[in-house]
C-alpha cells in the first residue's frame, strides 16, 4: 500500500472554477459586493474594539460602469489589504479571509454580519472578466498594492499610488459577457441581490426634486438636483426589533419587497430567533388572489442581508410556500443540493420553528380580535387547512384557531361546533352528524330543508375539504360529516315532528318509482321527503361515500 498527496494544479482548477463554480454567471457581482461589504464591516468591527485607530466615517460602496474602457469597477472604503495580505487572501484559492476573521474575533464578531466563508467568491469575477485588477490600500500605514491577473495562474503584484483607504476591483469584461456593461443589467442585478445589504451602495446619480421655496411664484417649475443614487436600504424592517415597528412600517416594507404588488397583506409574522440557530425574517399572509404577480412574488431567502434565492422549498414548510416575505439565516447550508437540505437537522428545526411561530401568531390574532379573524378567514383558510393535513405539528395547534363557517356566516371552532350540534344532530348510534354544503347556490334547496329542520349547515368549499373531513373523522371518533345533499340526512334524530308531504302516500310512491327509472341507481338514490309545499316532495341524493371517493380521486393523494 502507498499513500500520497493528490496534486491539484491551479492550471487545471481555473477553467473549472470558471465553468462550474456557479451555474449562474451573474452572481459574480453579488460576490464582489459581498466582499466589499465584508471589508467595510470588518473595519467597523476593528474600530469598535479599538484595534484599528482610524475614523470609520460613513463608508459606502460604489459600482461604476466604464463602457468605453469595457470595465466594471467595484469600489469600497473598507479595511483594504497590504501587499502581504493580497498574497495571503487572494493568491490562495479557497482560503477564506472571512472565515479566518470570524475565527480570530470569535465572540466579539459573531454578530458582525460578515458574509464570506468559502474563499471562492472572488474568483467568480473570472466568469465574466478576461482580466481582473485589485488596487487596494490598507487602513494600516503601508503602501497601496496593485494586483493584476488575466485568469491564468500568473499574476503581477506591484506598488500603487492609491492614498485613500479601501479597495477597488476592476473587471475587464470579457467579449462574451458584454451585457454586464449595460446599465439596466447591472441595476437589475444590484436590485435583485443587494437591495437590502447593510452598507449603502451607490450606482450612478439621479435627479431629485428640490423643496419648493416658500415664496414660489404661481407658475413655479420644480427644480432638480443631481444626487447619488443609492440602490439599497441598509436597514430593512426584518433587521429591526418588532417593538420598533408600526403596522405602517410592515406594510411599507411589503411594498418595498414587492413593488409590483398593490394588494395589502392581511397580517405579518416577525420571526426572530438566535438559538439553536440564527434566523430573522418577516412573513406576510397575502390576500388570496389569482393574479399572476401574486404567484411571482415569493418568499425570499437572504443570508446576512444578501439575497440568495426565492426557492424556499424544504426550508419553509410546504403549506406556507404561498406566503410572502423574507427569511434571513446564516445557518442554512445554501450551496448544497435540495435533497441534502431536507436531511439537514438545522433545516428541519427551522421549518418546525416557522410552523410554530405561524400557529402562535394565528392563535393570538384569533384571541385578540375574533371578528377581524373571521373576516380574514376566507383568505387564509386554504393555507391553514392544507397545513392541518400536511404538518402534524400545525394540526395539533389548529384547534385553537381554525374555523368552521356555517352557510349563515357564523364561525365555530371545532369545540364550539360540537357543542352547537350536540342536542339535535346525532345519528342512531349517537354520533354527532356535521352537515355541510360545498356550494351555497347549487345546494340551496337541500340547505333550506336542513335549516328547516333546525340543523346547522357548514359551508366547506375548499378543494381539499374531503381530505380534511376524513382527517377530522379519524381523530374525532364521535363525529361524522355528511353533505346536505347526501342520503344520510333523514337518519338524523329530528328536533320536531317533520311536516308531512302534501302528496298522498300512494302518489308519492308512484312518483318515486317513476323517478327511480330515470336516475342511475349505482350513484344516486331517490327518497321521499316530508316537507312543506314550497319544495319538491322528494330528493335525489348521492351517497356521501360514493361522492367522497370520487372527489378524493380528483384532488389526488390521501389525507
Ligand atoms: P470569502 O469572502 O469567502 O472569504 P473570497 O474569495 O470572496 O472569499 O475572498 C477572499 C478574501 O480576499 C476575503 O476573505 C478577503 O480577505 C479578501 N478580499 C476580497 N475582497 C476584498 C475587499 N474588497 N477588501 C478587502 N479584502 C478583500
Ligand atoms: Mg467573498
Amino acid at each position: 500500500m502507498s499513500t500520497g498527496k493528490i496534486n491539484v494544479s491551479v492550471e487545471n482548477i481555473f477553467p473549472l472554477i470558471k465553468k462550474f463554480l456557479y451555474s449562474d454567471h451573474e452572481i459574480f457581482l453579488r460576490e464582489l459586493v459581498s466582499n466589499a461589504t465584508d471589508a467595510t464591516l470588518k473595519l467597523k468591527h476593528l474600530t469598535s474594539i479599538g484595534e484599528a485607530k482610524v475614523d470609520y466615517g460613513s463608508p459606502r460602496i460604489e459600482v461604476k460602469i466604464d463602457k468605453e474602457g469595457k470595465k466594471l469597477h467595484i469600489i469600497d472604503q473598507g479595511l483594504g489589504m497590504t501587499a502581504d495580505e493580497v498574497e495571503k487572501y487572494i493568491n490562495q484559492v479557497a482560503f477564506s479571509g472571512a472565515e479566518e476573521f470570524l475565527e480570530k474575533y470569535k465572540d466579539s464578531a459573531k454578530d458582525s454580519g460578515i458574509i464570506g466563508h468559502f474563499g471562492l467568491g472572488f474568483y467568480s469575477a473570472f466568469m465574466v472578466a478576461s482580466k481582473v485588477e485589485i488596487i487596494t490600500k490598507s487602513y494600516k500605514d503601508e503602501p497601496a498594492a496593485h494586483w493584476t491577473c488575466d485568469g491564468s495562474p500568473e499574476f503581477t503584484l506591484e506598488a500603487a499610488d492609491k492614498t485613500d483607504r479601501g479597495t477597488e476591483i476592476i473587471l475587464h469584461i470579457a467579449e462574451d459577457s458584454l451585457e454586464f456593461l449595460e446599465e439596466f443589467k447591472i441595476r437589475e442585478l444590484l436590485t435583485k441581490y443587494n437591495k437590502f445589504m447593510p452598507i449603502p451602495i451607490k450606482f450612478g446619480t439621479k435627479q431629485q426634486a428640490l423643496p419648493k421655496p416658500e415664496d414660489a411664484p404661481e407658475d413655479y417649475k420644480t427644480e432638480y438636483e443631481e444626487v447619488d443614487n443609492i440602490i439599497n436600504n441598509p436597514t430593512p424592517a426584518w433587521t429591526k426589533q418588532p417593538v420598533d415597528l408600526t403596522d405602517e412600517d410592515y406594510k411599507n416594507f411589503y411594498r418595498e419587497l414587492y413593488p409590483m404588488q398593490f394588494e395589502e397583506p392581511l397580517f405579518n409574522i416577525h420571526l426572530n430567533v438566535d438559538y439553536p440557530f440564527n434566523l430573522t425574517g418577516i412573513l406576510y399572509f397575502p390576500k388570496m388572489s389569482s393574479d399572476m404577480q401574486m404567484q411571482k412574488d415569493k418568499i425570499q431567502l437572504y443570508q446576512n442581508q444578501v439575497f440568495v434565492t426565492d426557492n424556499v422549498e424544504g426550508i419553509v414548510p410546504e403549506f406556507l410556500v404561498m406566503l410572502k416575505g423574507v427569511i434571513d439565516s446564516p445557518d442554512i447550508p445554501l450551496n448544497v443540493s435540495r435533497s441534502y437540505l431536507q436531511a439537514d437537522g438545522n433545516v428541519k428545526k427551522i421549518s418546525n420553528y416557522i410552523t410554530r411561530k405561524v400557529a402562535d401568531k394565528l392563535k393570538s390574532l384569533f384571541n385578540e380580535n375574533r371578528d377581524d379573524f373571521e373576516k380574514k378567514w376566507n383568505d387564509i383558510k386554504i393555507v391553514l387547512e392544507y397545513g392541518m393535513l400536511s404538518e402534524p405539528k400545525f394540526y395539533e395547534k389548529a384547534g385553537d384557531f381554525v374555523l368552521y363557517p356555517t352557510v349563515d356566516d357564523k364561525y365555530y371552532t371545532l369545540a364550539e361546533l360540537k357543542e352547537a350540534i350536540t342536542a339535535n344532530q346525532t345519528d342512531k348510534n349517537g354520533k354527532l352528524v356535521v352537515l355541510y354544503a360545498s356550494n351555497k347556490e347549487t345546494q340551496h334547496s337541500y340547505i333550506d330543508i336542513a335549516k328547516e329542520k333546525g340543523y346547522e349547515v357548514l359551508l366547506l368549499d375548499s378543494p381539499i375539504v374531503s381530505h380534511l373531513i376524513q382527517k377530522l373523522e379519524q381523530d374525532n371518533e364521535n363525529m361524522t360529516f355528511t353533505r346536505v345533499d347526501s342520503d344520510h340526512i333523514d337518519k338524523l334524530i329530528q328536533k320536531e315532528d317533520a311536516q308531512i308531504s302534501k302528496l298522498s302516500e300512494d302518489e308519492s310512491s308512484k312518483l318515486k318509482t317513476v323517478l327511480e327509472e330515470l336516475v342511475p341507481k349505482a350513484t344516486y338514490t331517490v327518497q321521499l321527503e316530508p316537507m312543506d309545499s314550497a319544495m319538491a316532495p322528494f330528493m335525489i341524493t348521492q351517497p356521501e361515500f360514493m361522492r367522497r371517493m370520487k372527489e378524493m380521486g380528483q384532488t389526488g393523494g390521501g389525507g
